[in-house]
């Protein structure tokens, strides 16, 4: 007989990811609404929606009628046998939801699938359409658009290339308009305009006709926390990749499906639309392992007529998935999601403020809608970082929990760019659950600000 180990981390998801003799993570019993109750009976406000995903918050009634009714139809049937209802009503509504040029959804498992989705699906309409020696994706540093190799190898983390680098084929990267510590006789604006001119130089010197494509975070995730650039930069490189002939990819895996306030952050610069965007995450709002890429329709005629896109898997347009993306959809749509992520995001952004006033170890608070950052720090004149041996995001969720706060609070690139919380709440979430959140955040920083000081780093 098999026996389960009394304790440590047995062979759980942990023993991969923490240290032996860690401590062990709160096990979940349950969830229902903004609120995650563990075994032992304690709450907490997920503050970050897991990792940006559980949008629509936890147990909500109508996508878990919308998943029963759909398992007791069909659960699975391999696209390339049936279609579904279920892959056309999700379908339908994401392309009218994202709006004109993105009218095809190519419907996989979670957001690196659907970035490697994006590149091969562009690649081959290169081939398809002469222009076969296109191939380079330029990417962002920092930037992060997934863990699958392809998708590691566009995304600007030096630590993850540094380990798998052998493994992935070399792309030009370009710097992210980081906004908080700029270089010497810089201002936010003119940064962001040596960015943009930064990628043309990048697709000069590679050769224009070898560029195949530019991917960035139109409002940044972990990677940036909830980096925002000013409007001219997304006009700007907009009109670099228009002029190169280069395909402009959104990755909205975090800034999609309404969250930014708008159904696609790219709403919020409509000059500026991609002409493929990528979505998960809240597509699906954690309730199945969903993301999507979308295309012009155009394009895809192309792919098709040529003999389809060389490309799927198992579990792509997995009908279950679409049900549950199909019915989050519907409820983002009924019940002015959108709507409230803008309306609650005013609210939150501003109580955010107040503790950023009052807290010597905040720098900045940014992002857009309920995607937002705080900026750790040591020192708000200095803009100092709190010495990289504290690990301070990881403490502070440490913490957090203690204050019945769940928050997202991965460090990445090794801290190179700086410390931040993402403080994104699911979309679904009422004024009084914001003040809540916000008194929890503020006692959490009060308690690590006093363990800060206590130790003379602050
Ligand atoms: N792109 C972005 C911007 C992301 O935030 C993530 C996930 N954090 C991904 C891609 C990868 O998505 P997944 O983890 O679902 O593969």
């Amino acid at each position: 007989m098999n026996q389960m180990p009394p304790s440590g981390l047995g062979g759980s998801h942990q023993s991969f990811t923490r240290p032996p003799g860690t401590p062990r993570l709160p096990r979940i019993a349950r969830g229902e609404g903004v609120w995650l109750f563990d075994t032992d009976g304690n709450r907490y406000l997920d503050a970050s929606s897991g990792p940006v995903a559980s949008n629509l918050g936890h147990g909500h009634p109508r996508i878990l009628a919308a998943m029963a009714a759909q398992a007791r139809q069909a659960v699975f049937a391999y696209p390339s046998q049936f279609e579904s209802a279920a892959n056309i009503e999700f379908s339908d509504r994401l392309a009218r939801l994202a709006g004109p040029g993105l009218e095809r959804a190519w419907v996989v498992s979670g957001g690196s699938e659907a970035v490697e989705s994006a590149i091969k699906f562009l690649r081959q309409h290169a081939v398809v359409t002469g222009q076969g020696s296109r191939w380079k994706v330029i990417g962002r540093q920092p930037g992060y658009h997934g863990n699958t190799l392809g998708a590691l190898a566009i995304s600007g983390d030096d630590h993850a290339h540094e380990v798998f680098g052998p493994l992935l084929q070399a792309v030009p990267r370009v710097p992210a308009p980081l906004s908080y510590r700029l270089p010497p006789n810089h201002t936010v604006e003119t940064y962001a305009a040596a960015c943009a001119a930064a990628l043309e130089a990048a697709i000069l010197r590679e050769g224009p006709e070898t560029v195949l494509a530019f991917i960035l975070e139109p409002v940044g995730g972990l990677a940036t926390g909830a980096l925002v650039a000013p409007a001219a930069y997304y006009e700007e490189v907009r009109r670099i990749c228009t002029g190169h002939g280069v395909a402009l990819i959104y990755d909205e895996v975090m800034s999609g499906a309404g969250r930014t306030g708008r159904f696609l952050a790219a709403d919020h610069w409509p000059t500026a639309r991609p002409d493929v965007a990528v979505l998960a995450k809240g597509l699906s709002a954690g309730y199945a392992p969903m993301g999507a890429a979308l295309f012009p329709a155009a394009m895809v005629d192309r792919i098709a007529a040529a003999g389809g896109f060389m490309h799927g898997f198992t579990y792509s347009a997995h009908v279950m998935n679409c049900a549950v993306g199909a019915a989050v959809l519907r409820e983002v749509e009924e019940a002015d999601l959108t709507g409230n992520a803008e309306r609650m995001g005013c609210l939150l952004r501003a109580r955010l403020d107040a503790i950023a006033a009052n807290s010597p170890i905040i720098g900045e608070v940014r992002g857009l809608g309920l995607l937002l950052a705080m900026e750790l720090v040591a020192d708000r004149g200095s803009k100092a970082m709190i010495p990289l041996e504290r690990v301070a995001p990881q403490r502070v969720g440490e913490l957090a929990l203690r204050h019945g706060l769940a928050l997202y609070c991965r460090r990445t690139s090794r801290g190179a760019y700086g410390d931040w919380l993402m403080v994104s709440p699911p979309l679904t979430i009422t004024a009084e659950e914001v003040g809540e959140l916000s008194d929890r955040l503020a006692a959490t920083l009060a308690e690590f600000t006093d363990e800060l000081r206590a130790d003379g780093v602050i």
